[in-house]
């Protein structure tokens, strides 16, 4: 590839929305551009990275065994509303409507289209396991897109379903993904680690997410360095242990009225530890009729990690209605709602509606729901005392750098990650909502056991450079840079030389099937360096006259300090 023919286009400065490293930096090497909040093109050099990173996934995925379709971006309701998704999501479920008023979503993930694929064609046992993936367009409206890529409204996601038998086939699909993703990982040349996340109301010990190590990374992972032991910080926090266990449901038989309270108030009545990263968030959720009025609320306890943001919030009303009473994750207050909390939709709802903010919280007995405002809160709310037993409560704790490890085999570290994929063994959540099922060997129906995988497409980019630039720019792994050599030909236009070597020495490399670019703008060699510094080109040869007259050329690895001479005979088996 000849740089004329290609697209370069370079920045000196990031734009200031630009927050953390990745973003700036890809902003600065022209592989995207924004188009709106969370919403970017892909320019001609960040899509060379994505379709490396596809390519490998594709062939790993491939080689496990999964067979690849699409599905649409453009999802009728209808399905979703058979798993209740279409309402329970909140916010973040992008909906539209067509010219009919019909409903739509954009997809942020496929487990009811590809159930409804599987409930029509997986019909015997015979053609089980199966597993289908894509790589699509997802679409997520996020509470705040931030990080470019990490974390946009629309990206890629390549995501699997496995459908099954029962668990313990189930189990060995699973198993197959997750080595899968260990190859995917380690091909693409990333610092990864593997860790236990909750599995949520399914249980099991399936679940892991796939983080790469970054300090800036959003997650916190726990570790142990002298054993497997490995955990996302709610899990190893006993938090989703809590969410698990614990539930209660009540009746309100107060009407509640405005009053206020702190987080620690909420500790002490629900007898819960609050420490640094555990603190706990309540808030409610009302189910409205047609008319608006209120037919049932739900007080969700949350146990948040203390630098959660959770600034958005409205003020919401209870009047002593019937409600539910449970702990629950936040992340399971996601999933549940599709969205951060802070901005949850409540069941039933497509408005987002009050939520709880950090410590503003509820009084149990006179049990304060709300804070929905700056000292607006309803208190007065009488939910009684039937709380999880103390067995549940004391397993939540706060996880520090030397504690002793789980598993006994040493002590525990903590470092910080970006989660780039996600397996999951889900059960029957979903064959049961769509009723897809399998004729056993009998004749018997039988529900699918599935499982879900994803991967980050366009997040790996953000992840990478995170883990691996310098105040120069990106330093790519060889197997995702967009371009694994540059050529840079000093006085290309003025010396037939350099340019004869400089296109032979292309098209040799081309020809071995070395992705290389020539970079035949006519740059200055300064500015040229400083280009395929930023965009993170793994090796770069300079062809300049008075290397050739020594017979040399200059190559520089990228986390090299310095260039050194290469005979110019032995640079293509130097590059291969
Ligand atoms: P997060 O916790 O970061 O919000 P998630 O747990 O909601 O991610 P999953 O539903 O597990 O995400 O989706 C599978 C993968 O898709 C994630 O592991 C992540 O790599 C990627 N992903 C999720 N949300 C986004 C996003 N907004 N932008 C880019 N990639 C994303
Ligand atoms: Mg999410
Ligand atoms: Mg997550
Ligand atoms: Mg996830």
């Amino acid at each position: 590839m000849k740089a004329s023919q290609f697209f370069v286009s370079t920045l000196k400065e990031a734009p200031a929305d630009a927050e953390v490293v990745s973003h700036k930096l890809m902003m600065r090497a022209g592989m995207i551009k924004r188009l709106g909040a969370g919403i970017y093109n892909y320019m001609p050099m960040g899509l060379r990275v994505i379709r490396k990173v596809e390519s490998i996934i594709r062939e790993e995925m491939n080689r496990a065994g999964a067979v690849e379709l699409l599905m649409p971006v453009v999802q009728p309701a209808e399905l979703w509303q058979e798993t209740g998704r279409f309402d329970k999501m909140g916010p973040e479920l992008l909906r539209v409507k067509d010219r009919h008023d019909r409903d739509f979503i954009i997809q942020p993930t496929s487990e009811e289209v590809i159930t409804d694929i599987a409930r029509q064609e997986l019909r015997s046992y015979k053609q089980l396991p199966k597993n289908f993936y894509h790589i699509q367009t997802k679409f997520r409206d996020e509470r705040r897109p931030r990080f470019g890529l990490m974390r946009g409204r629309e990206f890629t996601m390549k995501d699997a379903y496995s459908f099954d038998r029962d668990v313990a086939t189930a189990t060995v699909s699973y198993d197959a993904m997750f080595a899968a993703y260990q190859r995917i990982f380690d091909r693409f040349g990333l610092q990864y680690r593997a860790v236990a996340a909750d599995t949520g109301a399914i249980g099991g010990d399936r679940s892991h997410e796939f983080q790469v190590i970054a300090d800036t990374g959003e997650d916190a992972i726990v570790y142990c360095p002298t054993s497997d032991y490995a955990a996302n910080i709610e899990l190893a926090e006993g938090v989703a242990l809590l969410a698990a266990r614990g539930a209660a449901t009540q009746a309100l038989t107060k009407t509640p009225t405005p009053g206020k309270s702190t987080c620690e108030d909420v500790a002490a009545l629900l007898g819960l530890p609050l420490t640094q990263t555990v603190k706990s968030l309540v808030l409610a959720t009302d189910e409205k009729s047609e008319s608006g009025d209120i037919i049932k609320s739900t007080v969700w306890l949350l146990l948040v990690r203390g630098d959660h943001e959770l600034n958005e919030v409205k003020a919401g009303k209870l009047d002593g209605l019937k409600a539910g009473f449970r702990f629950a994750t936040v992340a399971e207050i996601e999933d549940h709602f599709g969205c951060k909390p802070g901005y949850l939709g409540a069941i039933g709802l497509k408005k987002p509606v009050k939520v709880v903010a950090d410590r503003t919280v509820a009084q149990m007995s006179d049990f304060v729901c709300g804070a929905n405002e700056a000292d607006f809160h309803f208190t007065g709310a009488n939910w009684g005392r039937d709380l999880p037993e103390p067995d549940v409560i004391a397993d939540i704790r706060n996880v520090v750098a030397g504690d002793p490890s789980p598993d006994g085999k040493g002590v525990l570290a903590i470092q910080r990650g970006i989660e780039v994929g996600h397996v999951f063994l889900l059960g029957t959540k979903y064959s049961k909502d769509m009723n897809a099922t399998y004729l056993d060997e009998t004749g018997k129906p039988q529900l699918m056991v599935m499982g879900c995988y994803g991967i980050g497409v366009t997040r790996i980019l953000g992840a990478a450079i995170e883990q691996s630039h310098d105040e120069r720019g990106i330093i790519w792994p060889d197997a995702i840079a967009p371009f694994s050599v540059v050529l840079c030909p000093i006085g290309m236009d003025r010396s037939e030389a350099v340019k004869e070597a400089a296109v032979r020495l292309h098209d040799e490399l081309q020809a071995l099937g070395v992705d290389v670019l020539l970079d035949d703008r006519g740059e200055r060699p300064g500015a040229m360096f400083a280009d395929w510094e930023l965009v993170g080109v793994p090796h770069r040869v300079v062809i300049s006259d008075r290397g050739l007259k020594e017979g040399q050329l200059e190559y520089q690895g990228r986390r090299d300090a310095e260039a050194s001479k290469v005979a110019v005979a032995d640079v293509v088996a130097h590059l291969k």
